[in-house]
């Protein structure tokens, strides 16, 4: 196909070429006296990104899920109870994996379109005088919807009945990309992936943890190995792991650190914001509503587009794909075929937008929905024009 794939996808997401260039380096010996050289700054910044001081950062070579299950089975002994909400294909996989791994999991059913239920999880600890429950596990970016909670609002709510659990953050989409604050917010476990809003290949399993968390893990009982905190933060503090780290990636992780510190993470958080609300300026122009049910939950990393009911959300992203080498998201499980979603996260600016959505608008034409042509993106243009 002629010309280049617009990467609309929610992650893995565009790599700027900074990056990609600083992954092409040659074997190197990850024992060498030096490596400590490159190791140890590498972790220390890492902290910068998730926003803490008090924490540690580890590095898994694996995707985003590993580093959940490293969440879990460090802090966690089969049986413990977490109290969580489902409200999406990824915090349903958060329960999944829970009781996979022998945990019990107290769900509360939320509709999708909308996030952590801060209420409803304030009056569930409220009424655990036992402190039976030992986490509560929030997904800050459902990816599914493009669904954002609020964390704060949850610690809040645990800070208020005095509740010791830990606060589990899955901040796969959403660290690096929009506004995450592990140590202002007591989030004990905050799990990113590499391919997100760091902006490299899927393949690094990145977990924020807790003095909390980490003294936790002294009375875990969940069985581990290859995602042991405990050997893992050797590398933190000394740079030589427990086996061969991925240095490639690695690589590519200092240049991504780089890149959003000399950003900044004010201005990336904001840069994200501001594309984001050009999208839904467009979706609004196109007389359709996202998933997301109030402004309130709407996700500055991906949106959720719902079509009308005779449209098929699968064919619009069958069709860019096929007719104009253009990448959307689309719906997943409970939403599969009634929504396609925009990813506009990571190394992206608003010409590069104008793809997705000018490309979007083309394949609603072509499948006989009235959308005036150009609409969309003239309604982000406006926006974007407007708020600069
Ligand atoms: N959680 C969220 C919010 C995600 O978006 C994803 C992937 O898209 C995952 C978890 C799973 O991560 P991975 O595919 O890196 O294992």
């Amino acid at each position: 196909m002629a010309g280049r794939n617009s990467l609309f996808i929610p992650g893995p997401t565009n790599m700027p070429e900074r990056i990609r260039l600083a992954m092409d380096v040659n074997t190197e010996d990850h024992r060498a006296l030096s490596a400590p050289d490159f190791m140890v700054p590498l972790f220390e910044d890492l902290k910068k990104i998730f926003r803490t001081e008090k924490g540690e950062v580890i590095v898994f070579p694996s995707s985003g899920t590993g580093g959940w299950e490293a969440a879990i089975t460090n802090t966690l002994s089969p049986g413990d109870k977490v109290l969580t909400a489902r409200f999406g294909q990824f915090s349903s996989l958060w329960i999944d994996s829970c009781r996979a791994l022998g945990i019990e999991v107290e769900d509360i059913d939320v509709p999708w379109g909308e996030g952590a239920p801060v209420t409803q999880i304030a009056e569930r600890l409220a009424a655990d005088t036992q402190h039976e429950i030992k986490g509560v596990v929030v997904c800050h970016n459902e990816t599914a919807t493009g669904v954002t909670s609020d964390v704060k609002g949850v610690r809040e709510a645990l800070d208020a009945c005095n509740h010791p659990a830990l606060l589990y953050v899955d901040g796969i989409s959403s660290i690096g990309a929009i506004e995450f604050e592990m140590d202002a917010w007591g989030v004990d476990l905050a799990v990113a992936g590499s391919q997100k809003g760091f902006m490299l290949p899927t393949g690094l399993g990145i977990v924020g943890v807790s003095q909390k968390a980490l003294q936790a893990g002294e009375t875990a009982l969940c069985p581990r190995f290859y995602f042991d905190f405990k050997m893992m933060i050797n590398q933190t503090r000394t740079g030589f792991g427990p086996y061969t780290p991925a240095m490639g990636l690695l690589r590519g992780l200092r240049a991504s650190v780089d890149v959003l510190l000399e950003e900044g993470m004010g201005n990336v958080w904001q840069r994200h914001h501001r594309l984001a609300e050009g999208v839904r300026q467009a979706v609004a122009a196109w007389g359709l509503s996202t998933c997301a049910k109030t402004p309130a939950w709407q996700s500055d990393t991906v949106t959720g587009v719902m079509v009308p009911e005779h449209i098929d959300g699968q064919e619009i992203v069958k069709r860019a794909y096929q007719d104009y080498n253009l990448s959307l998201g689309g719906g997943l499980t409970q939403v599969a075929g009634k929504l396609f979603r925009i990813g506009h996260l990571g190394d992206l600016n608003e010409c590069m937008l104008f793809s997705a959505l000018g490309g979007a608008e083309m394949v609603m034409r072509d499948l006989g929905m009235d959308i005036e042509p150009g609409k969309g993106v003239g309604a982000a243009i406006e926006y974007w024009h407007k708020n600069k």
